[in-house]
């Protein structure tokens, strides 16, 4: 069976500042090396910044695997897209990984799955690791539908860009009940959830499917992160709200080594 590293992704959405980059970076430097990888994904306008504190830090952090994330980039290259950023220029300020299909694109600006299914091709084309996320909403879950909308958000990406593709890249479970309301799903449902997209991915390559990091993402704290973490197919986080506070993230960190 493939070891996986475990990785705690921060999205900080629309939060967080350079200050906070400071006092995280500060806290993670005095972590124990452990064996967790850990990503920060600030607002855009931060990664120049925030990418020239991790670089002060030298190998303290890099050792410690801490590296820069991107929230979102564009489906396209170059050229006239007002208010886009490009993978590429994602990659000259720093950033290894990126966020792609988180569930308040999908929703609040429009994003399909083949535009999700762009952004990934795009990414892996920069350089970039694409974080994919997928998630059921309530009434869906609810419906017994939850196994049908993940198959329908992963196969949009994988029938794009081909199984093998998934050998760069981290996949996020999401529900989308469970972002910012508080509620988590139990470390049950998040299994039963990362076990089956496991299988799925498995399915089309053994290797792959057994190497791929699947994080859970939803209401993740120092109260839980545990229990999640602990489950078989959970391979570490992608923490919101959580991450905006540098002791409390840094904990997660912690908890996931
Ligand atoms: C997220 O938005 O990716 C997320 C998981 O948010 P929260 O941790 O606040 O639920």
């Amino acid at each position: 069976m493939a070891t996986r590293r475990p990785l705690v992704a921060a999205n900080w959405k629309m939060g967080g500042s350079q200050q906070l980059a400071q006092e995280l970076f500060e806290k993670l430097s005095r972590l124990h090396d452990g064996l967790s990888e850990v990503v920060v994904c600030p607002p855009s306008v931060y990664l120049d910044s925030v990418q020239r504190m991790l670089s002060g830090y030298g190998q303290e952090l890099t050792q410690k695997l801490v590296s820069l994330g991107a929230q979102n980039l564009s489906h396209q290259e170059f050229g006239a897209y007002t208010g886009e950023i490009s993978g590429a220029m994602l990659k000259e300020f720093g950033c290894s990984y990126v966020i792609i299909g988180h569930s308040e694109r999908r929703r609040m600006y429009g994003e399909t799955s083949d535009m999700v299914a762009e952004k990934f091709a795009m990414a892996q084309k920069m350089g970039l690791t694409p974080i994919l996320c997928v998630g059921e909403s309530l009434a869906a879950r609810e419906a017994n539908r939850t196994f049908e909308v993940l198959t329908g958000e992963l196969d949009a990406v994988v029938d794009k860009v081909g199984i093998m593709a998934f050998d760069n890249a981290v996949l996020a479970y999401e529900p989308l009940w469970a972002i910012g309301t508080g509620k988590s799903a139990t470390p049950e449902q998040a299994q039963e959830v990362h076990a089956f997209l496991r299988q799925r991915l498995t399915g089309l390559s053994p290797c792959v499917g057994e190497k791929l990091r699947i994080l859970y993402g939803g209401s993740v704290k120092s109260s839980n992160a545990a229990d999640l973490f602990n489950q078989p197919d959970v391979d570490g986080g992608l923490v919101g709200g959580a991450s905006l506070n540098a002791s409390e993230f840094t904990t997660l960190c912690r908890i996931a080594s």
